[in-house]
């Protein structure tokens, strides 16, 4: 199997260093998830909250809004399956639908963000032109498309490994 290729695995374009198994990376991408007693780098916004559920644990979110870089909190309750908190109350999760060269991690994850308002993502928006079609999602949006992706990946890739 190759793991580049299932995009789980990125590697610097550079290098060739392996800097990430996703949904996470080495690189700062400045949406850090704690996770029992670690603080890890998540690809994008999706993936933040997508990894509590992924985990069957809570986590907080420390990001901040691509526009102006107020900070931007996220908890989760119920084993990642429901938000906690997020603070500020009128942040939103921006779904671009950009997709470049095969890799989410390299393209599509860059347009994956946290915004503080509806006005920075519209403001963030016009600054990028054509490139800026995509979805603007509620956080609770957000956590349903982030468990939807990730929730059942770690019991997927188990049950994988036993029929091989
Ligand atoms: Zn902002």
């Amino acid at each position: 199997m190759n793991l580049e290729a299932q995009d789980v695995i990125v590697r610097d374009s550079q290098t060739g260093r392996i800097i990430g198994a996703y949904p996470f990376t080495e690189a700062e991408t400045g949406h850090r998830v704690d996770l029992a007693l670690q603080a890890l780098n998540a690809m994008c916004a999706i993936d933040a909250l997508g990894i509590g559920a992924m985990y069957d644990r809570d986590v907080r979110i420390r990001s901040s809004c691509r526009m102006c870089g107020t900070a931007i909190e996220v908890a989760t309750l119920n084993r990642g399956r429901e938000l906690a908190y997020w603070t500020p109350e009128t942040a939103i999760v921006w779904s671009g639908i950009r997709y470049e060269h095969g890799c989410a991690a390299n393209s599509l994850c860059k347009v994956l963000a946290f915004f503080c308002s509806d006005e920075h993502l519209a403001a963030w928006r016009q600054r990028q032109g054509e490139d800026s079609r995509g979805f603007r999602l509620s956080m609770e949006e957000g956590l349903e498309t982030g468990r939807a992706i990730f929730e059942n990946s770690l019991k997927a890739n188990e049950s994988g490994a036993v029929a091989t």
